[in-house]
C-alpha cells in the first residue's frame, strides 16, 4: 500500500491545502494529514480547532486520516510505516525552504522520501498568514478558504 503523510500547520487550512489533499487522495492509496504541533511555535487556531476543521473538510474522502502530532514528521512516518512525505509548493520561493526541509528530513531518516505537488494556479497566492491578516481587517476571504474556515475566522475577529 502506497501511503503518504501530508504535514503542515494548516493555521488555518486554505483552499490551496484542500486542493492538495483532494488531489493526493486520488493519487495514493492512503494519506495521513498530520497537524504539526511545535511547542516553540505560536498558533492562531489550537490543534484541536485545526483538527476539527480539516476532519470536516475531508470527511467524504474514505482513504484519508487526520491526526495531531507533537514531534518530528519523520518519526510519525516511521511509526506508521509511511515511506513518503508530501508537501505542496506554490512559487519558486517555497521551493528554497521545502528543499532544505526535505534534506533535513532525509538526514534524519533516509528511508523516507519527500515528494512535491505543485499548487493549482487558482491557489498559488494563498498563504495562511496572509489570510489571517486579511480576516483581521474584515477583508473578503471567500474563495480563499472553505466556508467553515471563513466562519471560524469571522468568529475569532468578531
Ligand atoms: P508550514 O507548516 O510549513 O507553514 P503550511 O501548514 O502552511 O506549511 O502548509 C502545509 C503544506 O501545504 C506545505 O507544504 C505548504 O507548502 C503547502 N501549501 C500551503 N499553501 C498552499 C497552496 N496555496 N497551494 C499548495 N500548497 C500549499
Amino acid at each position: 500500500m502506497f501511503k503518504v503523510v501530508y504535514p503542515g500547520s494548516f493555521d488555518p487550512p486554505t483552499n490551496g491545502h484542500l486542493d492538495i489533499m483532494r488531489r493526493a487522495a486520488r493519487l495514493f492509496d492512503a494519506m495521513d494529514i498530520v497537524i504539526a504541533v511545535n511547542p516553540n511555535k505560536e498558533y492562531f487556531f489550537s490543534a484541536e480547532e485545526r483538527f476539527e476543521m480539516i476532519k470536516k473538510l475531508v470527511e467524504d474522502l474514505g482513504n484519508v486520516n487526520v491526526v495531531i502530532w507533537q514531534g518530528l514528521v519523520v518519526d510519525y512516518a516511521k511509526k506508521t510505516g509511511a515511506k513518503v512525505i508530501l508537501r505542496g509548493v506554490r512559487a519558486l520561493a517555497d521551493f528554497d525552504y521545502e528543499f532544505e526541509l526535505s534534506m533535513l528530513n532525509k538526514a534524519l531518516n533516509p528511508e523516507v522520501e519527500t515528494i512535491f505537488l505543485t499548487t493549482d494556479q487558482k491557489y498559488f497566492v494563498l498563504r495562511s498568514s496572509s489570510i489571517r491578516e486579511l480576516a483581521a481587517f474584515h477583508g473578503d476571504i471567500s474563495g480563499m478558504v472553505p466556508d467553515i474556515v471563513a466562519e471560524a475566522l469571522r468568529k475569532k475577529f468578531e
